[in-house]
Order: structure tokens, then C-alpha cells, then sequence
């Protein structure tokens, strides 16, 4: 059976000039208690996160994904992260795994409340299984995000490039689906652009060409999108980021929510209606997603 790992970071300033951390991971028993009830990820979600998909061993994508924790981590006002540190604190994790599907996450936090320093720590354990999303495909409906387009320009405030941990919104969104009588969801802006699902980006296929919202629409910019594009590319389709209409999501050759542990699962219907699905894309795009990629 996969094994569960964790290990608390004593984070180093950016400008660290060390090239080994390994003094500052203490590892710990991940079923016991670790955090300080004065921790304010868990009192106010205040903190920024990375999942991070791991294939028999190896971590996907990890400098992407230290680049986004890094953006985070800036809009947020956290100290820079460290990334050598925290690539080699990934390493001891991915080390950890074993065969099969396992998620790395990547946490920073505020801190203790009243505390000097951030807290920062990371995790490995097995992964949901997610092998009938990729197949069978998901139901989908939208949902309205609450803001307009012109949102993430106008109040920066609202953090909406960041990954946070302050997903309870995310979450009841995926609740509202189920009520719905779907599987996920797909935020909207108010004024009708597309988005991405509560934990996921989205990939609309139209014709030879894959579009993708773009990420200054207030968005995660997806890990897994980045690199299926580069896949795509290579293979010769075009690939785009666009404002899209929400209207263009059930007119789509084909769609899927794409991210680092689900990988890629096809949209089989949007509101009811139905949408194509390419099974042997959507084979081979998964087949790729599970190939190491750095
Ligand atoms: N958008 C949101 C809100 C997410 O939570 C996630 C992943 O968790 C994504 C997009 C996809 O990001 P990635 O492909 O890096 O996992």
C-alpha cells in the first residue's frame, strides 16, 4: 500500500545561499498532530497551497509549480518562497512514494497568529482514483462566480490569480453541482465569461484548435493546461487563450477539466446538453499526462 509522508519546512529566506536543506526538514509522523491551534491557515485560510501530481515516484511539473506557488505567494505577501528548498523538500516527499498515483502538497502559511515566521510544510499520500473521470467523462453545470470580468483588475484584493487556501467557496460550488444533478462545476463571470471549475482549468476544443481562458481573467493558470499545450503544440494544433463566451462551452467539439492529480476528464454534457466526446484523444492526452514530465 502507498505510504503517507510529511515533513515541516523551516522556511529560508529567498537569498539563502545554502545548497542543501535538509537541516531545516524535520520529518514527522503524518497521522499525528502537528499544527499549533494559533495557525492561521486553518483559523482564516490564509496561506497558499500546490497539489502536485506524482506518477510511480516522480513529481510532475515541479518547477511550474513552484512558479505559481512563488506568484501566490507574491500576491498573498508572503515571504518569497525558497525554491531550492522547496524542490528539495518535494524530492524527500516524491522519495517517500511508491508505485501507482500519489499527491505531493505544498503548503505556506501566514503563520501563528501573533508568531514570527510563516509555517511551511509538505505532504505525500495516495491519490483519489480518478480512472473513471478520465473515461466515462464528467456532467458539468455553470455556475455564476459572483464577479465580473473586470474584477481581478479593479480589486486585487480579492487574490483571484492566487491559490489560497480558502477554498470553501470552491467547495460549495461542487456541492451546489451535485444538488444539481452533475459532477462538477464550471464558474462563470457575471457578465458571462468563461472561467474554470473549483479545482480545475478548463480546454475547450473547437475544430483543430484548443482554447483556454485566459489567466488574467482571474484564474488559476493550470499546470496541467500549460503542459498538455505544449503536448498539443508539438502534435501540430494550434492552441489559444481567449476571453470566452460562456455560451461557447456547449457548442465545443469537445472539452475536459484538466488538473495535476485528475488529469484530463471529458465533459459529457454542459447544462444537460450534451458534447462530443473524443475517447481516443482523450486517451492518448491522459497517456501523456501520466508520461514523466518535468
Ligand atoms: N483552477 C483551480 C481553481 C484549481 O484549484 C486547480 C487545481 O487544483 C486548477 C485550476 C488546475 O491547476 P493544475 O493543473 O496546476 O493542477
Amino acid at each position: 500500500m502507498a505510504s503517507r509522508f510529511a515533513l515541516v519546512i523551516d522556511p529560508a529566506a529567498a537569498d539563502d545561499l545554502r545548497t542543501d536543506f535538509a537541516e531545516t526538514f524535520t520529518v514527522i509522523d503524518p497521522s499525528a498532530p502537528a499544527l499549533s491551534v494559533g495557525e492561521l491557515s486553518t483559523q482564516r485560510g490564509d496561506g497558499i497551497f500546490e497539489s502536485i501530481g506524482v506518477v510511480d515516484g516522480h513529481a510532475q511539473e515541479v518547477g511550474p509549480h513552484l512558479e505559481r506557488l512563488a506568484h501566490s505567494a507574491s500576491l498573498c505577501d508572503l515571504p518569497a518562497p525558497h525554491l531550492e528548498q522547496w524542490r528539495q523538500a518535494i524530492a524527500q516527499a516524491a522519495a517517500s512514494a511508491g508505485a501507482g498515483e500519489q499527491v505531493i502538497k505544498l503548503i505556506l502559511s501566514r503563520g501563528i497568529e501573533h508568531g514570527p515566521t510563516p509555517t511551511a510544510w509538505v505532504t505525500a499520500a495516495p491519490a483519489a482514483d480518478f480512472s473513471a473521470q478520465r473515461t466515462a467523462g464528467i456532467r458539468v453545470v455553470t455556475l455564476d462566480r459572483g464577479f465580473d470580468s473586470g474584477a481581478p483588475a479593479r480589486a486585487p484584493w480579492l487574490l483571484l490569480g492566487a491559490k489560497t487556501l480558502s477554498y470553501a467557496v470552491n467547495m460549495a460550488a461542487i456541492r451546489e453541482a451535485h444538488r444539481r444533478g452533475a459532477d462538477d462545476a464550471v464558474f462563470v463571470s457575471s457578465d458571462g465569461v468563461l472561467l474554470e471549475a473549483p479545482t480545475a482549468s478548463v480546454i475547450l476544443r473547437q475544430g483543430d484548435r484548443f482554447v483556454t481562458p485566459a489567466p488574467g481573467a482571474g484564474i488559476l493558470h493550470g499546470t496541467t493546461q500549460l503542459s498538455l499545450f505544449a503536448h498539443l503544440e508539438a502534435l501540430g494544433f494550434a492552441t489559444a487563450y481567449e476571453t470566452v463566451p460562456a455560451s461557447a462551452l456547449p457548442r465545443a467539439d469537445a472539452a475536459w477539466l484538466v488538473s495535476s492529480v485528475r488529469l484530463a476528464a471529458p465533459l459529457t454534457s454542459v447544462d444537460g446538453t450534451a458534447i462530443p466526446v473524443d475517447a481516443e484523444l482523450t486517451a492518448s492526452v491522459n497517456r501523456y499526462l501520466l508520461s514523466p514530465r518535468d
